[in-house]
């Protein structure tokens, strides 16, 4: 499973930021590249947009634009640390409306 969303497009933005490479310490604390990248992979292989993310001691709450609202552990190796890194997502949400650039963005970034 790997990212399948908008890698051809005719859109602008997202042709630009396809040339770009961006670069994220893979190790920086989730929390930090959640706030970041504000793109959250789902369990189910779904890529969401994050509107807001906090921190509430060992946990972070966020909301996602489709307005689900998840509460996770902060963990260095968590699932969705992982699956961002590998850029594990089957689909964007329809409801979130990522913009294309900003998923090619994120499909340009390399984490190391
Ligand atoms: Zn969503």
């Amino acid at each position: 499973m790997m990212l399948k969303v908008a890698v051809k497009t005719d859109d602008e933005a997202a042709k630009k930021e396809q040339k770009k490479l961006r670069y994220v310490q893979k190790h920086r604390p989730i929390f930090k590249i959640l706030e970041k990248i504000k793109l959250w992979p789902s369990r189910s292989g779904v890529l969401h947009g994050i509107k807001t993310i906090e921190k509430d001691g060992n946990y972070m709450i966020l909301e996602t634009h489709c307005h689900e609202v998840i509460k996770v552990r902060i963990s260095k190796n968590g699932r969705a640390a992982r699956w961002l890194r590998n850029k594990w997502a089957e689909r964007a949400c329809a409801r979130c409306r990522i913009p294309l650039w900003k998923i090619s963005k994120y499909a340009n970034t390399l984490f190391k």
